[in-house]
């Protein structure tokens, strides 16, 4: 017998999870309590990287992660992924210089580059420094539209995806999660996995579990559609921008973007006049539209994902850095709900660790 399992949300975490799940045997059902493909995920930068600041534990899981969107592309080729390399000068120089020397020895060098070097890459760019470092392994692409292609590659294996189904809580037997409380009843499985994002915390308070975390609000503006214009993704300090598949120049003062507070539209705008002063021929676009997103993010920054409490039933994963993450921790929590065996590279990534339960 299959085993049964809802997966919780249907954003880029949800979709993979399931798409995985789906791959591995499983009888999958997806509830979405809106539209389809995620709240946090359609408000994303969507730069797939393995940026600096992280412990090396964290960088090997976002590199095998990226190493899993390679796989998930030949798996499923509608999986629109641009491997267009990220231009990095967000730093002080000594800064970067520690950075690109901590992934040497990591292993995944970064390669110098020098301001002619730069303007080769990115020739539209008005203002560029003496060198920066090229990061050739990241990646760009639409969060929702990915989201939406994982979903569908589970549907064409088997898994149901009901958008419009909340869950209400989790339903809960002899100290076993049984399935989840909808507004037309239960709906039994032999496994829960919540993948919902900024609400997880919510969702395991039902059964008495807590998770610290926060979802820290973050403000991007998207021109109105241009021709080609940037080649790669832009990292610089204070602006960070790439061109979508469509042509709009998403801009952040970073990829996580600026809490708003209360002036989204003035943090917009100032976000698109620094677009068109970065960029040669930004300069007529105009701000199309802004979109302020919350990322979720348990306390200590890093992904949450297992059986919180070795709760039987039940599995969490929760991560900012999800459009990095998403392969990995989809592939993982397959291999660990179906087959029982964790991947090393969780180790430290326990829901259950000092700080979060
Ligand atoms: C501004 C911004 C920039 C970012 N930039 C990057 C970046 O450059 N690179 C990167 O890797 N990551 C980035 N992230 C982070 C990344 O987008 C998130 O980590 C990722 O989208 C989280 O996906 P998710 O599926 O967990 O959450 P979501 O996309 O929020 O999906 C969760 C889903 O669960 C559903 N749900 C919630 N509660 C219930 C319920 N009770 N019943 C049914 N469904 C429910 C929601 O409706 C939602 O659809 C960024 C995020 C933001 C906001």
């Amino acid at each position: 017998m299959p085993k049964r399992v809802i997966v919780i949300g249907s954003g880029i975490i949800g979709a993979s999870i399931a798409y995985h799940l789906a791959k591995g045997g499983a009888e999958v059902t997806v509830l979405e309590a809106g539209e389809t493909g995620g709240v946090a995920t359609r408000a994303s930068w969507a730069w797939i990287n393995a940026s600096w600041g992280n412990p090396e534990s964290y960088f090997r899981l976002r590199i095998r992660s990226i190493a899993q969107w390679h796989t998930l592309q030949k798996d499923v080729p509608a999986l629109a992924v641009d491997w267009c390399g990220g231009l990095i000068w967000d730093l002080p120089a000594n800064e970067l210089d520690a950075y690109a020397a901590e992934r040497a020895k990591w292993g995944h060098p970064l390669t110098p580059v020098s301001r002619a070097e730069i303007l080769a890459l990115e020739p539209n760019l008005t203002t560029v420094p003496e060198r920066a470092y090229r990061a050739p392994g990241e990646g760009m692409l639409e969060p929702l539209a990915t989201a939406r292609v994982l979903l569908d590659a589970a549907r064409a294996l088997g898994a149901d995806v009901l958008a419009e189904t909340p869950v209400k809580w989790l339903a809960e037997e002899h100290g076993r999660v049984v399935g989840v409380m909808t507004d037309v009843g239960v709906i039994h499985a032999d496994e829960t996995v919540i993948a919902a994002g900024a609400q997880t915390a919510k969702l395991l308070d039902s059964v008495g579990l807590s998770l610290a975390m926060s979802a820290p609000a973050g403000l991007l503006s998207h021109s109105k559609p241009a021709p080609r214009l940037l080649n790669g993704l832009v990292m610089t300090p204070g602006l960070h921008i790439r061109q979508t598949a469509e042509g709009r120049i998403v801009a952040g003062t970073d990829f996580a973007g600026a809490d708003p507070e209360g002036n989204a539209e003035g943090l917009a705008a100032d976000l698109q006049a620094k677009v068109a002063a970065m960029v040669r021929g930004a300069e007529g676009l105009g701000l199309d539209f802004h979109t302020v997103g919350y990322r979720p993010t348990p306390a200590d920054g890093f992904p949450a994902i297992g059986r919180p409490n070795r709760k039987n039933g039940l599995y969490v994963a929760v991560t900012h850095s999800g459009v990095t993450l998403a392969p990995a921790l989809g592939l993982f929590a397959a291999q660990e709900l179906l087959a029982g065996t964790r991947d090393p590279l969780l180790a430290t990534f326990s829901p259950d660790r000092s700080g979060l339960a």
